[in-house]
């Protein structure tokens, strides 16, 4: 099944396969690390580990390479007002950024590429633009591209770009449309600022050139997909095709991704706005990793997501009920054979699912068929209707599930402890909800080995043992159910 997706290039759905016939080489934009990830950034993030993972689960190896923005002038001015160098400041940031991308169960690119570990390569972009007369150094030392150089500029975006004023300078990283100029490649070492001694001078990387020149470096000159957030559309993305086509003259990125933004009261989730949530924070709240994987990922990338705490709590209970539903399966003793109602209910919801991530990563839609199927299993298996070939077959589906869902797997207890020992850490035990300190030690391996002992208790018909074991972890907030297929648990 191949994977149509909507490309800004184009402004249309194209199949997404690899143009090498080997692996699908893909960029997409990392952080900028100067501070915690909101979940904002994460939904991107999210949403491009959604798109690697069906990939792979359509059978398509995948080369991704994502870039760590380690020098930018929001990390060369906090990491001065902290006092520390920026190498110091930025480790800090990026070691939480990959403990949140776990937290998250978001797969780690093939390739992570630091921009200060490829100075040189981007000091050769520069000298290649500059030998094509599409860079020119200013006075301070300073390069810039030239935007007359290219007359393209703007086919990602779109904008109309007719009222750029031309040979205009822009320095920033960031800038609105109305600054469309011709921005810095290369910034001149300013007193006090990290800077490299090279061929084009002392100075630092622009952040766009630092995205152009790795991406070639890794994934040659074009390349099949490049994704980042909506906001990176313009200026970021539109400056790296400039960059790079002007020296290559062939396509960048034949396939370019945007996931729209997450937004809060209808307005963008943003450190500026003041208006985020980091993970920590919703950890810390008492909200469960998988429960924040799932609501980030099950609004469709191409849609604007608006962010409520309801959404949490529907998410905590789906990914509750397939839990207790896979729990059930593995857990329960079945006839032999097959039900064939069941056997076509767990193909059909198995197509289904495909099918809707396939056109455009359509995450809701997905959800939608396993859902349906878990209804129909759970009808029968009351009835006594389930077969063990169906258990079979509908873990099969789970399985498929999961490989993209990735929520299945119980880690929620561990990713908890470590968000609380990180708050206790850095002082920040006042944001933590009261509920969650009095239930933390307890792993769910600590859990289930007490159940065992439990079960064993029973058995030896020592039922002292086996109540106080029951209101221990009730204390915890564990609840035990008995049931005919065994005993199940859950965190209330
Ligand atoms: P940054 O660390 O700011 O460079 O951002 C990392 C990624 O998060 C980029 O791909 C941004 O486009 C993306 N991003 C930033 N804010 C949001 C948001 N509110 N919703 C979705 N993605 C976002
Ligand atoms: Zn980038």
């Amino acid at each position: 099944m191949t994977l149509r997706l909507f490309n800004t290039l184009t402004g249309q759905m194209d199949p997404l396969t690899p143009s090498d016939g080997e692996a699908l080489r893909m960029y997409a934009c990392g952080p900028t690390v100067y501070d915690y990830g909101h979940i904002g950034n994460f939904r991107t993030f999210l949403q491009v580990d959604v798109l690697r993972r069906f990939l792979k689960l359509t059978g398509i190896k995948v080369r991704h390479v994502m870039n760590i923005t380690d020098v930018d002038d929001k990390i060369i001015r906090n990491a001065a007002a902290a006092g520390v160098s920026i190498g110091a400041y930025s480790a800090e940031f990026e070691k939480a950024f990959f403990e949140d991308l776990d937290t998250l169960g978001v797969e780690r690119p093939e390739i992570i590429a630091r921009a200060t570990e490829h100075i040189p390569r981007m000091v050769e972009l520069v000298q290649r633009l500059a030998a094509a007369g599409a860079a020119y150094q200013t006075e301070d030392g300073s390069w810039y591209f030239r935007l007359a150089a290219f007359p393209e500029y703007g086919k990602l975006s779109k904008k109309d770009l007719s009222g750029m004023e031309d040979g205009a300078r822009v320095d920033l990283d960031e800038y609105e449309k109305d600054s469309a100029r011709d921005f810095a490649l290369w910034k001149a070492a300013k007193p006090g600022e990290t800077s490299w001694d090279t061929a084009i001078g002392r100075g630092r990387p622009g952040w766009h050139l630092e995205c152009s020149a790795m991406a070639m470096e890794f994934l040659g000159e074009s390349f099949d997909l490049h994704a980042g957030g909506e906001d990176l559309m313009f200026p970021h993305h539109e400056n790296e095709i400039a960059q790079s086509e002007s020296v290559t003259h062939k396509p960048f990125a034949r396939h370019w991704m945007h996931v729209r933004f997450l937004l809060v009261d209808g307005r963008k989730m943003s450190k500026s706005e003041g208006n985020f949530y980091t993970l920590r924070d919703l950890l810390l709240k008492g909200y469960k990793a998988s429960a924040i994987r799932l609501a980030l990922i099950s609004v469709p990338y191409r849609h604007q997501f608006n962010f409520t705490f309801d959404g949490l709590v529907e998410a905590t209970s789906a990914i509750e009920r397939l839990r207790t539903f896979r729990q059930r399966l593995v857990g329960g003793g079945f006839a032999p054979g097959e039900n064939s109602a069941l056997q076509e209910a767990a193909l059909k919801a198995q197509s289904d699912y495909i099918a809707a991530l396939a056109n455009d990563l359509n995450t809701a839609e997905a959800r939608a068929p396993i859902f349906d199927l878990l209804r129909a299993a759970n009808t029968a298996m009351d009835q006594g209707q389930l077969k063990s070939g169906d258990r079979d077959a509908i873990l099969a589906v789970l399985a498929e599930f999961d490989a993209i869902f990735c929520v299945l797997e119980d880690r929620d207890a561990e990713a908890t402890q470590r968000a609380l020992e990180w708050a206790e850490q850095t002082g920040r035990l006042n944001d933590v909800a009261p509920e969650l300190l009095t239930r933390q030690g307890l792993t769910d391996a600590a859990i289930d080995a007490l159940v065992a002992e439990r079960t064993q208790a029973k058995k030896q018909r020592n039922f002292a043992r086996a109540d106080q074991i029951r209101n221990e972890l009730a204390e915890k907030g564990v609840v035990l159910e008995d049931s005919k297929d065994g005993v199940r648990w859950k965190r209330k």
